[in-house]
């Protein structure tokens, strides 16, 4: 169902299954999601849910978050439609373009930076929130500014002023886009380590609905081979299951509730922290 809702004028839609809006999918749902085309839209909405104290959620492709029967008012960057800019070495990215469409649009221009993280299955936005990183490439690294919006401004950020950490960013706001610095490469060259990404990733990861690594790395440790040790890897609860391929993945097999992903987390965090005296933290976000 797709409505305009009159007060915002901005494309929403009602009653939304999880599917809809995260990689996860599930019995989730939200109640009502903003859709904004353009940043004017997007700027809007956020300034007007933050003015009347309205309890939103931004999201980018939903590939970091669990949907709950969530009763927040969701804000989507998906649909914004803006683009990228190139001059010399520097790119101007929108926060609604996905990792992906970003790594097509630097490698056309020659410039490296985005090949390994390709594979992220979210947007610019997402991925600088969540300083995603992939085969030692975090997108931090080629980062210059950011640009966001926040108590109704819009305001420039250089990279020196933000704090970036493992799956940690400092921003308060909403990205509306990001300034990379990359590296001139030949093209064929940076074509050849996307797809040798892309081979490592397949090897590696299930196929599947899934929020990708459900927990972030202990120091020093591997979520997933912690959790494989405990000899969980297959274990099912209800409709979700941790992946027989990788450990720190949980796949929804089979319209799989929020409290099934929550029950299997318990499992496997309980069961480390018993063998290994180690405390595993959620990467995932339940909203
Ligand atoms: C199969 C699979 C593989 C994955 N592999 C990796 C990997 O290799 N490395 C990795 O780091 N992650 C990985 N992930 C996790 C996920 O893709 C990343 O965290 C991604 O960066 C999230 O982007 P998103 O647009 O989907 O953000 P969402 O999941 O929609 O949101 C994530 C967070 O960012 C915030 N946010 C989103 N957009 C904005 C914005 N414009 N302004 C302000 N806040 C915003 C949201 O509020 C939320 O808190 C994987 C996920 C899947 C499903």
């Amino acid at each position: 169902m797709s409505e305009n809702l009159n007060i915002l004028d901005v494309p929403c839609l009602t009653n939304v299954p999880a599917e809809d809006i995260t990689t996860m999918g599930g019995t989730g749902r939200c109640k009502i999601i903003f859709l904004p085309e353009n940043e004017k839209q997007l700027v809007f909405c956020f300034d007007f849910f933050s003015v009347n104290d309205i309890d939103f959620k931004v999201i980018g492709n939903g590939s970091n978050i669990i949907l709950t029967k969530s009763n927040k008012v969701f804000l989507c960057t998906k649909k914004v439609k803006k683009s990228a800019r190139c001059s010399g070495n520097t790119v101007t990215l929108p926060a609604s373009m996905t990792v992906a469409a970003a790594y097509k649009f630097c490698q056309e221009r020659s410039l490296s930076g985005f090949e390994r993280l390709a594979g992220v299955p979210g947007t610019i936005g997402g991925a600088i929130m969540m300083n995603a990183s992939a085969f030692g490439d975090c997108i931090s690294d080629w980062l210059e500014s950011v640009r966001i919006l926040k108590g109704g401004k819009i305001q420039t950020i250089k990279k020196q002023n933000i704090d970036f950490s493992y799956r940690k960013s400092s921003i308060d706001g909403l990205i509306l886009s990001a300034k990379f610095s990359l590296q001139k490469k030949d093209k064929c060259q940076i074509h050849r380590d996307f797809l040798d990404c892309v081979a490592r990733r397949s090897q590696l990861q299930p196929k599947g609905r899934s929020s990708g690594s459900i927990f972030k790395n202990p120091p020093g440790f591997s979520a997933g081979q912690l959790i494989d040790i405990c000899g969980l890897k297959g274990t099912n609860i209800g409709g979700a299951k941790i992946s027989e391929k990788h450990a720190n993945f949980i796949i929804n097999e089979n319209n799989a509730d929020a409290s099934d992903i929550e029950e299997l987390i318990k499992l496997a965090k309980n069961a480390v922290m018993e063998k290994f005296n180690v405390s595993l933290e959620c990467e995932v976000e339940f909203v």
